[in-house]
């Protein structure tokens, strides 16, 4: 038997309907936010990632499903949406076409990680950017588009986290202050973080070894380094936060593990989901367009996992509507009715279900049982010669005979008490 990839998995019947109900929420809600949906390829050139997640970051070093393609082009599964966004933005000018670019996307991505509950080498993610906006404010929206997704998500247990993490021309300096201030420690710390010290110091502030957080501890804070502009943008994005209600923690360790964020940083945990308790996480990239080849153009935005939502979620989540109806038939001509009562049934907007091989009416019941069915619809004999079926709710075990064109009326009734 051959077995599915580790880290990839299978979503089944019982599951499937939550991630269901959660991308009809998130369309709902990017879409009332003004987003419109794009969908890229999931297979880029190598090239748009090295450059766009940047070369320091774990995933291009570490996690990217790279190949030669059988015509020699250095292809990668997408690790994440935002290069491709980009460079569908750029290729296909969506600026001239939308003015203010707000886009959203949803599919797989593929990191080759050590898979654990919550973290998978095929993973799902929701995108969200928008593009060409200096002002603060569109900071606070988008935040509020990811509060927004996780409250009519019904998530419990929520807290937001935000940051500071500069600009080009502050993040020097504070990246020396940081490399001064680590001194004679920086030996101390894990290999990652001698690696990170190098390249882009900042992401120190990523690790987890235990034995390296007293020294990360004892180090500066991003916020006490940000330049005049960056500490007014980052005053207002806090301000907007604050009316529009929605409660965050500045956290000066959130700096996120991609290369391209600038001043703003935000991530939204879920107490739920143990080690890997991000649901979310996003900022600004106000150098990445320019990067892969574009204008000088800023961009905000954040990505959330799909498989850390549904495990979030509360459990009566995305449970379909309540009543599930078994036609069951007895005779040839009680079969026929029986075909286009179901059929009906469906269009009506009803789950219905019918047994198709003539079985005995024992036989249908035990289907209609393993089904769920709330209520079974009889058609024998009696009932064809007088019009009617014989209604039988599952959940009392009361059974009536109606008219078969009250059937409808009666069952919507039953939906709206449910
Ligand atoms: P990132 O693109 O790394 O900023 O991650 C954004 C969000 O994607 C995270 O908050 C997670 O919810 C989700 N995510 C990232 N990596 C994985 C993974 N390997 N498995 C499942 N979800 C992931």
């Amino acid at each position: 038997m051959i077995s599915a990839i580790r880290g990839t998995r299978d979503i089944l019947p019982g599951e499937v309907e939550r991630w269901q109900h959660l991308e009809a929420i998130a369309r709902q809600v990017c879409e009332r936010y003004g987003c419109a949906e794009v969908r890229t390829p999931v297979i880029e050139r190598e090239e748009l990632f090295e450059k766009g997640t940047g070369q320091a970051t774990d995933i291009v070093q570490k996690e990217m499903y790279s190949f030669t393609d059988k015509g020699g082009e250095r292809v990668t599964l997408r690790p994440e949406a935002t290069p491709s966004l980009v460079r569908a933005y750029l290729e296909h000018n969506l600026e001239q076409a939308m003015g203010v670019p707000k886009i959203y996307s949803i599919g797989p991505m593929f990191r080759y990680e050590r898979p654990q509950k919550g973290r998978y080498r095929q993973f799902h993610q929701l995108d969200v950017e928008v593009f060409g906006i200096k002002d603060p404010m569109v900071d606070a929206d988008v935040i509020d588009l990811a509060w927004r997704l996780v409250q009519e998500l019904g998530i419990q247990g929520v807290e937001l986290i935000i940051n500071s993490v500069g600009c080009r021309r502050c993040r020097p300096v504070f990246n020396a202050a940081l490399l001064a201030a680590l001194g004679d420690d920086l030996p101390r710390l894990c290999a990652d973080c001698q690696r990170r010290a190098a390249t882009n110091p900042l992401r120190i502030f990523d690790c987890k070894v235990p034995a390296d957080q007293p020294i990360i501890d004892a180090l500066p804070h991003s916020a006490d380094y940000l330049c005049e502009e960056c500490r007014t943008h980052f005053d207002a994005v806090r301000r907007h936060l604050q009316t529009l209600n929605i409660p965050f923690r500045p956290s000066h360790r959130l700096v996120r593990g991609l290369d391209y964020y600038t001043r703003t940083t935000f991530e939204i945990l879920a107490s739920s989901l143990g080690a890997q308790n991000a649901l979310l996480g996003g900022g600004r990239y106000d150098g990445l367009v320019k990067e892969l080849g574009g204008p000088d153009r800023v961009g905000i935005g954040f990505a959330a996992g799909l498989e850390r939502l549904v495990l979030a979620m509360p459990e009566d989540a995305g449970v379909p509507t309540p009543l599930v109806v078994f036609v069951a038939a007895m005779g040839d001509a009680a079969r026929d009715v029986a075909l286009v009562l179901v059929r009906d049934l469906r269009r009506a907007g009803f789950r219905a279900e019918i047994d198709y091989e003539g079985r005995s009416i024992k036989a249908q019941f035990k289907r209609a049982d393993r089904l769920g069915a709330t209520h079974v619809l009889v058609l024998g004999d009696a009932e064809l010669a007088d019009g009617t079926v014989t209604i039988k709710d599952m959940r009392t075990g009361q059974q009536a005979p109606v008219r078969r064109q009250e059937v409808f009326a009666l069952l919507k009734e039953a939906e709206g008490a449910a």
